[in-house]
């Protein structure tokens, strides 16, 4: 695939950050996007790395009307002899591919999408941000531009990568997050879309955290659709919890994500001999593990937060206090190695890292 490159211009070029201290998430956007277009009749076409823009379409396009649009994300770190890294970037890829098959949209060859991503990384090097904690997020998409009213797959998508820098998740230190167990909404039934990355489940979400957030907690724990009794996972990261020593964590099934974050906490876990048990987890189980003394540790994971400390969990009438509210040492163990290896400071003995080479 050839990919055709305009740079921006000194005129089109966007003010960097100057304060990485105030970065936040996903509100500074860098100043290329890669995009391609694909057709029925001709494939994907037009790769292109060009000025970030806006994107012309029409309002009757398919994915404004029923949401056929995919996505992933994943992060650019700034490593320690200057040079760049990729975290495991193939998976991003492969999972795209899933999540585009079950929605009915074109897969991308992998060798192309890698060479888009390692390329608008390149042309941008000066984006990613040089402070401990913060990176480079890239935001691949694809969405259907077919205009039509009616409902059916489209017959036209475009896909584009966009990136910007973002800060740290907790610049001040870890802060442990209050999560209620939600039993009124559900995010994604048997059958659905739980495992694909695509706008229907968020959407879904949206109120339910709202409401969460009212109620003073930051997130919502989905259980599952059929018989609000089984964990499944967060909005945006999986959970696990560490019950009398051993990690529990909700299986792969088609109503999560299978986040890569969570794959490499397991392979880390099982490489420090910790136990690691990928079963069907009962909010009452996790209840009674509280009530018996032995709900140790409960942590998210995902690439935003990397590790996500859990602190309280709220059902129903009971605020369950885990660990006095205090971030756990074996999240913190987790957090430490995994950031240690996506900045390179630390060996990386799971080959996780894509280094790109900048001059
Ligand atoms: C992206 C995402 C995750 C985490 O996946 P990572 O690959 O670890 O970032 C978990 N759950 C949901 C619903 C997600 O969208």
């Amino acid at each position: 695939m050839e990919i055709a490159i305009k740079t921006a211009s000194p005129e089109e070029r966007r003010a960097k950050p100057t304060d990485e201290s105030k970065l936040g998430f996903g509100k500074i956007y860098s100043d290329h996007m890669f995009s391609m277009t694909w057709s029925q009749d001709r494939g994907w076409h037009d790769a292109t790395v060009e000025p970030y823009h806006e994107i012309p379409m029409s309002p009757a396009s398919l994915v404004l009307h029923y949401g056929q649009t995919i996505f992933e994300g994943l992060k650019a770190y700034r490593l320690e002899d200057g040079q760049i890294g990729l975290f495991r970037p193939e998976n991003n890829i492969k999972r795209m591919n899933l999540s585009s098959a079950r929605l009915d949209m074109p897969q991308i060859d992998e060798e192309a999408f890698m060479k888009a991503l390692e390329l608008l990384v390149q042309l941008d090097h000066e984006w990613v941000p040089h402070s401990g904690g913060a990176s480079l997020y890239i935001r691949p998409t694809m969405i259907a531009t077919e205009p039509y009213i009616g409902l059916k797959s489209s017959a036209k998508f475009l896909f584009f990568i966009i990136t910007g820098p973002v800060g740290a998740y907790y610049p001040e230190g870890f802060n442990p997050v209050k999560i209620q167990v939600t039993e009124k909404y559900s995010r994604a039934g048997p059958g659905g879309l739980g495992a694909a990355k695509t706008a229907a489940n968020y959407a879904a979400s949206l109120l339910a955290e709202k409401e969460a957030q009212k109620a003073g907690y930051t997130q919502v724990l989905w259980l599952d659709a059929a018989e609000r009794k089984y964990i499944e996972e967060v909005g945006s990261m999986n959970i696990l919890f560490k019950i009398d020593g051993t990690v529990v964590t909700p299986p792969l099934g088609p109503t999560t994500l299978a986040g890569i974050t969570r794959d490499s906490v397991i392979q880390l876990l099982k490489s420090w001999g910790v136990p690691v048990e990928e079963r069907k987890l009962s909010i009452d189980e996790v209840v009674k593990a509280h009530d018996d003394g032995k709900l140790e540790e409960v942590f998210g994971s995902g690439t935003a937060a990397v590790i996500s400390p859990v602190g309280l969990l709220n059902y129903r009438d009971r605020n369950l206090h885990i660990n006095d509210g205090e971030t756990g040492e074996l999240a913190l163990k987790l957090f430490e190695e995994l950031t240690g290896i996506q900045y390179c400071r630390r060996p990386d003995p799971f080959g996780w890292m894509r280094k790109i080479a900048v001059s």
